[in-house]
């Protein structure tokens, strides 16, 4: 798998080139766009990144034929996914997404395909990845962009990104004339997003994006003299290597944690205690009172509310009720049953410890005592109830936009 990792330089006057992600990121946030270049910040991995080069890589190879499902090199990879600590939902969302390509497998072009374009002379190229690009039906070109995270976004916010349209751009230079279709494959969601961009859209938005990356480059020389990079807060703060030492940031988390326990007045600690208390109730109130508010909603017009991805609907979460004395008595006949009398006395010890635990902990854990002791999982079945709480309860899931 080819390494599209952001590379580091050592100083801003060595790019040589910039990467399709990296020009979606410059408009997010200069100053983070300046700080990946150069590699500041905590640029650590997270969990959620490595698990998408695991699933990235296994969807690779199956495209390069290089093996088949329900294989034995199937069973290794899954194996392998395993020991990456890629969760069994997660192997299971992606044997799915694997089935889904299966047919599309003798029509790859190029799988993990790197390409430079340059679109403004005297500016860095920007090379763009793709993950996998095939012929499709009506003689165009499908290009393939895998994700791996849980934030499902519409056709209409990949219309906004830079992503797409570089890649279809970079694509048509290599393949002339034909219309590219662009899809997005969610492996976690299911979900595949796509649309078409016409051989006359592409020279509309090749003249677009030209102007817009020439703009760019300007302004990163600029910035570059004067080594004034704007930050620029958006929804990726978060996950931003330099947030720690964000000027902005700190500012607007200063300015609400004041807001919290204004401390000009001289307050005690204890005094900013009451006032911060007092402010996190009146937010649980909003919130309760607008949840009841959508829960009165949605009950009167009998359906539930869709407002772009999100759907809001009302549900009565049902709780799981066990009979513990009726449970001890079945185990009792079980253990009889499974366990030659020699032994029986010593499983029995066992099986009580497990369930003291579980009587004593939470009825959940009874999922525990299940994977240990599967032989006991009708038994547990028999003893289990299911109780309907009294309470409506909010739900918001994700759904695709219509
Ligand atoms: S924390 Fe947000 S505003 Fe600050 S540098 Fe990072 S992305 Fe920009």
């Amino acid at each position: 798998m080819t390494d599209n990792r952001l590379k580091t330089i050592s100083s801003l006057d060595d790019i040589q080139k910039i990467r399709v992600t990296q020009v979606e990121g410059f408009h997010g946030c200069p100053a983070r766009f300046k700080a990946a270049f150069l590699g500041e910040g905590n640029n650590n991995k997270s969990k959620a990144a490595e698990i998408g080069t695991a699933l990235h890589l296994v969807i690779e190879r199956y495209l390069c034929d290089q093996f088949e499902l329900y294989t034995p090199e199937w069973e290794e990879y899954l194996v392998w996914l395993h020991k990456k600590g890629v969760p069994t939902k997660e192997r299971q969302a992606l044997l799915t997404y694997l089935q889904s390509l299966e047919s599309m497998r003798q029509h790859v072009i190029a799988v993990e395909w790197e390409f430079p374009l340059s679109l403004v002379s005297g500016a860095p190229d920007i090379v763009g990845h793709i993950d996998a690009t095939f012929c499709n039906e009506q003689g165009g070109i499908t290009i393939r962009d895998h994700k791996s995270n849980r934030q499902f976004e519409g056709v209409s916010e990949w219309k906004k990104k830079f992503q797409p349209i570089l890649y279809a751009i970079g694509v048509s230079e290599h393949y002339p004339g034909h219309a590219i279709t662009f899809e997005i494959g969610y492996i976690i969601l299911g979900e595949v997003v796509s649309w078409t961009i016409s051989v006359e859209e592409l020279a509309i938005y090749k003249q677009y994006l030209t102007r817009r990356y020439a703009e760019m480059w300007e302004e990163i020389l600029v910035y570059r003299r004067t080594g004034e990079w704007p930050e620029r807060p958006n929804d990726g703060c978060g996950f931003c290597p330099v947030k720690d030492s964000c000027a902005t940031i700190r500012h607007a988390h200063q300015d609400f944690m004041w807001s919290l326990g204004n401390p000009s007045s001289g307050e005690t600690i204890t005094a900013k205690y009451i006032w911060a208390k007092g402010v996190q109730t009146a937010i649980d109130t909003t919130v309760n009172t607008l949840k009841q508010e959508i829960i009165a909603l949605v009950e009167y017009q009998k359906s539930p509310i869709v407002e772009g991805d999100k759907q809001f609907s009302i549900k009565k979460p049902r709780r799981r009720k066990i009979d513990f004395t009726d449970l001890r008595s079945r185990l009792w006949e079980a253990v009889n049953k499974f366990f030659p009398a020699d032994s029986r006395l010593d499983a029995w010890h066992s099986v009580e410890q497990a369930i003291q635990k579980t009587t004593s902990v939470r009825v959940g854990d009874m999922d525990d005592f299940v994977k240990e002791w599967p032989m006991f999982k009708g038994d547990v079945a028999a003893v289990t109830s299911m109780e309907e709480s009294n309470d409506f309860s909010l739900d918001v899931s994700k759904v695709s936009p219509q």
